[in-house]
């Protein structure tokens, strides 16, 4: 049930078609390149793109910009101890920023870091301290079709598996992420934290959740396991926190503002560590790479991502768009995660092979078709990596409405209808950093005659 309405709005408009085309043009058939103007309903992500409350809206009034001892820090401080369970935090500029001072604390080169799936920055993160990040998502976690609760879990067997071929001096560092955003968003239970801990202690390694989307993890842990049908989305959450030993976490997802985040532990040593760091890239410790007032805002939004109407809200709109695009034909990751429905692009076009990027091509004509703004996350993004060709479309909180979804499933309905007429893209310009070359990177679409020289036609 809807759990807001709207106090402040803005205008949005559908460019015309030849603009559209004309645009796609223009940003190298690339969605990270077209202007926000040139878009009708963005899906791009729900990163730091959702509205803010008006309870958020007066804090930001209240910032305290002390560049130390702000008592904006404090509200955080006392929100992150309620809401997450931790007592001392490092506030960053955003996730990756909590990552680089994270992990450029806990690994060294030569190190290995596993996690049930790495999200894009924390592989670069990973990497970009000389260390390996390895993958560990359960049996089937890339199967749109099968229909488990908790598909986002951590695989104690794969991590085994490394552990034994690598030996465990060499594993410092175990990390999960919940919900498992780069495997549908798919929520990991409680249960399977309690395992990774316990896994985790037997090597000797540091056990940091990576939180960015914790509340609705939570959401689905109330929902779908039986120990915690009972238990409010908050008390899943502090339970499911409580057995890390620090926190990764993004403002812009869970945090419910648009931009913030932090590192948030009770180990003395490493907070001491991660304090240095954050000096170092961020900001001081009390401020730490954001404005008083973005601080103030993001204690607020803690607090309201666990009330349960804006979760359950947050949770059945996602779900109701899966549900829409479904039943236009479009083939769904079943079951719809968090923050985001999933398409398996290799379905919509059976005629695109991986190399030609279908998952790419579907952003693309979602785009041309309808203004619709949706994200790769197949082999453009994820190159060298065994994934299906999956796109895509996040729902900002607390942002659109049901009108706003019609579009988006007719537009789809048109992309269909023409799936065997679209075109396969190349690369003709690639970026210096391979993990994170889908932000920057420029294509074509594969030229008629290519595409029936490659598939050995003469006509
Ligand atoms: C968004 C996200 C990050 C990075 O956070 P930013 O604020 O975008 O830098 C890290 N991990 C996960 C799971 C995320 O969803």
């Amino acid at each position: 049930m809807v759990a807001y309405k709207s106090k402040v709005v803005e205008r949005i408009r559908l460019p015309s078609r030849e603009r559209r085309a004309a645009a796609l043009e223009e940003a190298g058939y690339n969605a990270f390149n077209l202007a926000a103007d040139d878009v009708f309903v963005d899906l791009l992500t729900d990163s730091g793109t959702g509205a803010m409350s008006d309870d958020q809206w007066a804090a930001l009034f209240r910032g305290d910009e002390a560049y130390a001892g702000s008592s904006s820090f404090d509200q955080l401080t006392s929100a992150v101890a309620d809401v997450m369970g931790f007592e001392r935090l490092v506030p960053t500029h955003q996730g990756r920023g909590a990552e680089n001072v994270l992990y450029g604390a806990l690994l060294s080169e030569g190190d290995v870091a596993l996690n049930n799936t790495h999200f894009d920055t924390t592989r670069a993160h990973v990497s970009n301290q000389g260390a390996e990040p390895v993958d560990c998502p359960i049996a089937g976690a890339h199967d749109p079709e099968t229909d488990e609760p908790f598909k986002g879990n951590f695989s104690l067997e794969r991590a085994r598996a490394v552990v034994d071929e690598v030996g465990a001096e060499r594993v410092p560092l175990v990390i999960q992420t919940v919900t498992n955003n780069s495997t549908a968003g798919q929520p990991v239970s409680v249960e399977n934290t309690r395992r990774v801990r316990a896994f985790a202690d037997e090597i000797d390694a540091t056990f940091v959740i990576d939180a960015c989307r914790f509340a609705e993890n939570a959401y689905f842990v109330t929902r779908r396991e039986d120990e915690f049908a009972d238990a409010t989305v908050a008390d899943a959450a502090r339970e499911q926190l409580g057995y890390a030993d620090a926190l990764v976490m993004s403002g812009k997802k869970d945090g419910l503002v648009n931009v913030g985040g932090f590192v948030a532990t009770d180990d003395g040593a490493l907070f001491e560590r991660c304090k240095q760091r954050a000096i170092l890239y961020e900001g001081f410790p009390t401020y730490g790479g954001m404005a008083g007032r973005d601080v103030a805002a993001m204690a607020v939004g803690l607090r309201e991502a666990v009330e349960e109407s804006y979760i359950t809200d947050r949770i059945e709109q996602v779900r109701e768009l899966g549900a829409m695009l479904e039943a236009v034909g479009l083939p769904v990751y079943e079951p719809v995660g968090g923050h985001a429905v999933y398409i398996d692009a290799g379905a919509t076009f059976p005629d695109i092979p991986a190399d030609e990027f279908p998952g790419q091509a579907l952003v693309c004509e979602l785009y041309r078709e309808g203004g619709v703004r949706g994200v790769e996350l197949g082999s453009f993004a994820f190159p060298e990596t065994d994934r299906p060709e999956l796109v895509r479309l996040a729902v900002p909180r607390r942002t659109y409405h049901r009108e706003h979804f019609d579009h988006v499933a007719e537009t789809a309905e048109a992309v269909l209808e023409k799936r065997h007429e679209v075109a396969g893209l190349e690369i003709v310009s690639n970026p210096a950093v391979p993990e994170l070359r889908h932000f920057t990177a420029s294509l074509e679409p594969v030229s008629a005659e290519r595409a029936a020289a490659a598939d050995g036609g003469s006509e």
